[in-house]
């Protein structure tokens, strides 16, 4: 079966985002926000040209499934005789059970279903938006593509906490996120950097959540995220790595109950909490206040110490990939982390590195043993690859 025309969708609880590929092209995209309540839906062109921009009626915005039929029109808006080959969903968890992308079957949909407590502030809705794209598109393949598949490669010393076993048997395991990005940087390094595609490669997806990968020949090693997305790196809002003696303290001597520890930890924490001014790097890199220097040292600090993990675990480094809202744009934190790390055979060329990374740039010195580079990332390109590559199989 050949498939042109993928349709990607990435469902959360109240918006759902899509992009429309045709072959690799990504040729419309848009969103739907504040679903349930007063909706928007807004759609463009690869171009720019504006295909909607309206306010969805009660009926359309009462859950993922009407909402899919305005996504129907816009598409048929964009060309009236388009037909979609396949949708392709961003799915947070896959649990133990999927370690690839998957056509959704009945079962298949029983199983996502069985693991939504894993992740229920996503999978859920994940889900919704897989039912409503089966209702808007009847008989076409809906692929399951998730953001933990690609660490199902980490081994039990990797993947484990260190609390009695039936717990990890059970499922309470480090499963990682941001799957698909590092999985698109891990192939995108065979055009960009060869040399280096095939070796032990960290990537630091550094966006509002943020977290660092450990890949050896285009395998996850290891990665900083565990369970949920609070683990690993200091993030926009979230804490990332913490004592859990500080959620006792926080509940037994502050009183505060669960949701509020994980309201302040999710919500309140990261970049946002440690500045007190925003969680927006760009604020904070514009700032004179010496809350925001403070925090920003504390951000580029996290990354150097994850780093440092992840090379001594994976046995070495070849590259180092930045990505992400921050990675890609933010020279500052590039610097920040490769500062004082020549020792380990990571030089930073300061020149380079002032660019912004529309596309690929190497930013190491020609001296550097290790090749530093800012590469964006595409998770949606990913999910439409992965979607062809399961339709067409
Ligand atoms: P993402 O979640 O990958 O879209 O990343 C979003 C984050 O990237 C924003 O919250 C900013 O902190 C950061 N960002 C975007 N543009 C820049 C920039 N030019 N300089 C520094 N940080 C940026």
């Amino acid at each position: 079966m050949t498939i042109e025309t993928i349709l990607v969708l990435n469902a959360g609880s109240s918006s759902i985002k899509f992009q429309l590929f045709q072959g690799e092209e990504s040729v419309l995209s848009g969103q739907i926000d504040g679903l349930g309540a007063s909706a928007w839906v807004k759609g463009k062109t690869a171009e720019g040209k504006v295909l909607m921009d309206r306010a969805l009626s009660e009926e359309e915005a009462k859950d993922h499934t009407a909402a899919l039929q305005v996504i129907l029109a816009l598409l048929k808006e964009f060309d009236a005789n388009l037909e979609v080959d396949a949708i392709g969903h961003r799915v947070v968890h896959g649990s133990t059970n999927f370690s690839a992308p998957v056509l959704v079957t009945e079962e298949v949909d029983k199983e996502l279903e069985g693991i939504n407590h894993l992740a229920p502030l996503h999978n859920p809705h994940n889900l919704a938006g897989i039912r409503g794209a089966k209702a808007a598109f009847p008989g076409k393949p809906n692929v399951a593509c998730f953001d933990t598949a690609f660490h199902r490669t980490q081994e039990f010393k990797n993947e484990a906490y260190a609390i009695p076993l039936k717990y990890y048997e059970e499922g309470v395991r480090r499963y990682g996120m941001h799957g698909q990005s590092f999985h698109y940087i891990s192939e995108e390094l065979h055009n960009v950097a060869p040399e280096v595609a095939n070796g032990k490669v960290v990537v630091a997806h550094l966006g509002n959540g943020a977290s660092m990968c450990a890949i050896d020949n285009g395998k996850c090693v290891t990665t900083t995220m565990g369970f949920t997305p609070l683990d690993g790196l200091a993030m926009g809002t979230r804490c990332g790595l913490i004592d859990p003696g500080v959620i006792f303290y926080l509940m037994e001597e502050k009183g505060m109950t669960s949701k509020e520890v994980a309201h302040l930890l999710n919500k309140e924490s990261g970049m946002k909490g440690l500045s007190g001014i925003s969680q927006d790097m760009r604020d904070l890199e514009q700032s004179e206040d010496p809350r925001a220097k403070q925090a920003l040292e504390y951000y580029d600090n996290r990354v150097k110490r994850e780093l440092g993990a992840l090379v001594a675990v994976m046995g070495g480094i070849d590259a180092l990939v930045f990505t992400g809202g921050i990675g890609e744009n933010s020279a500052k934190t590039r610097a920040g982390v490769c500062k004082g790390l020549e020792f380990l055979g990571i030089e930073i060329d300061e020149e380079a590195n002032g660019a912004r990374a529309k596309e690929a740039i190497t930013i190491s010195k020609p001296s550097s043993k290790v090749k530093i580079m800012a590469i964006p990332t595409n998770e949606e390109a990913m999910i439409a690859r992965q979607t062809r590559e399961i339709c067409e199989a």
